[in-house]
């Protein structure tokens, strides 16, 4: 009998570097650390450094220090979003020959109260508007995207109730949805693993890869870490507190402990490689909680 060969696992964290990493996106880089070395796969890291006008001086160093003092270190090179301009552009344009985009010079104002969901004003024009900046949107189909999260289980949505979405901005910047569908298929990235806030984005990138015509990750979005007092998600913009990278252990066991893990207490004295050791032994994906969000566990 033919022995089965397994499939190649290629994961990764993209985080973007608006900020520290947070206990949140601890959380989330574990998650797919974890799923990644107990497929025995490999663990790529992405900086998507593709919002200059949101990013905050030095962190991508911080955060790439605080993988390494939390132990997970990647394979490869780190890629950079901003060095790959140009293989945005060139599927940019593959697609406005495909008459798949659209310029699109809607204001903020004439789109308040849409719930984001933009409802088609320029989806006739062919031409860009003249002296005037103009975003790029992807023309939508009304068809139905569906797919099985591996935590979150079976999801389906219409296209038309999310709208076309941008991907190139009225500043000229490429928009996350183009960079993020471009590099998990030129990294050859087989599964994503990452926060619950993402899950509306993926039908987005599934519709994006099929017109491409690349292959579709496998999607597992686990719940994300919201601040005890007022419910909301832990981010880098609400200034949630940053790591500490000189004590690392006590984080981790409860990082793992978030995604369903059930560490003992002798597990904080083993040193970090040895949690993470533990952690992806003991992995299981079914353990995650399968919920959207969940509070900050108390810390320290
Ligand atoms: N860069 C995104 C973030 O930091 C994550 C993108 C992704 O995992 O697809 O929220």
């Amino acid at each position: 009998m033919p022995i089965a060969k397994e499939k190649p696992y290629i994961g990764r964290f993209a985080p973007s570097p608006s900020g520290p990493l947070h206990f949140g996106s601890l959380v989330a880089a574990l998650a797919s650390y974890l799923d990644a070395k107990a497929s025995h796969g490999l663990w790529l890291v992405r900086v998507e450094d593709i919002d200059p006008p949101r990013e905050q001086p030095g962190a991508t160093e911080t955060i790439l220090m605080a993988l390494d003092a939390y132990g997970m270190h990647w394979d490869g090179e780190v890629l950079y979003q901003s060095k790959r301009e140009e293989a945005y552009q060139r599927v940019l344009e593959q697609l406005w020959e495909g008459g798949l985009l659209y310029p699109c010079n809607c204001t903020r104002k004439k789109l308040a109260g849409l719930n984001g969901v933009y409802p088609g004003f320029c989806r006739q024009k062919t031409s860009y508007p003249d002296n005037e900046p103009f975003a790029l949107r992807l023309k939508c189909t009304d068809s139905k995207i569906s797919f099985r999260d591996k935590i979150q289980g079976d999801q389906s949505v219409r296209l038309a109730d999310l709208g076309d979405f941008i991907l190139r901005r009225k500043d000229l910047l490429y928009a996350y949805q183009l960079a993020v569908c471009v590099d998990d298929q030129y990294q050859g990235v087989t599964h994503i693993v990452r926060g619950y806030d993402l899950l509306d984005s993926t039908p987005r990138q599934l519709y994006l890869q099929s017109l491409l015509e690349y292959r579709h990750p496998v999607y597992a979005h686990i719940p994300v870490i919201t601040q005890v007092a007022g419910g909301e998600k832990l981010s880098k913009q609400n200034r949630a507190k940053a790591l500490p990278l000189d004590y690392p252990r006590p984080l981790l066991v409860k990082a793992m402990k978030a995604l369903g893990l059930q560490p003992d207490n002798d597990l904080l004295a083993s040193s970090v490689d040895e949690i993470l050791l533990w952690g992806v032994e003991q992995w299981d994906i079914n353990k995650v909680p399968k919920v959207p969000e969940i509070p900050m566990p108390m810390l320290l």
